[in-house]
Order: structure tokens, then C-alpha cells, then sequence
């Protein structure tokens, strides 16, 4: 068993129930949701190099 961070909001991610996951530049990230694997789908560039639309918490 192998644990991914989601990019979105940096939850931990089992990779072999992950529900949601993304290919980008030849890696697979995992989300914890629907909404997290969106956000990365719109704008990957911007979440993976952290100046991203970051999970509305606030
Ligand atoms: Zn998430």
C-alpha cells in the first residue's frame, strides 16, 4: 500500500482506493475528491508549482 499527497490539499492518498487521479507529464497524481482532482485538471501548472488556486478553506 502506497501513500500519494493530493496536490490540491495536501491530504494523503491510498493510491490503491484512490477514486480520482490525473495524469500530468507522465506522472499520476491522486485526489481525495472529485472537486481536488477539477482543480488540478484546470490548472495543473499553477497547483503543482504552489501558486494555485489552493482549496478555498478560509
Ligand atoms: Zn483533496
Amino acid at each position: 500500500m502506497s501513500i500519494e499527497i493530493d496536490p490540491v490539499c495536501k491530504m494523503k492518498v491510498e493510491t490503491e482506493t484512490a477514486q480520482w487521479k490525473s495524469e500530468y507529464n507522465g506522472k499520476t497524481y491522486y485526489f481525495c475528491a472529485p472537486g481536488c482532482k477539477r482543480t488540478f485538471e484546470k490548472d495543473p501548472e499553477a497547483i503543482l508549482t504552489g501558486k494555485g488556486p489552493l482549496i478555498q478553506m478560509m
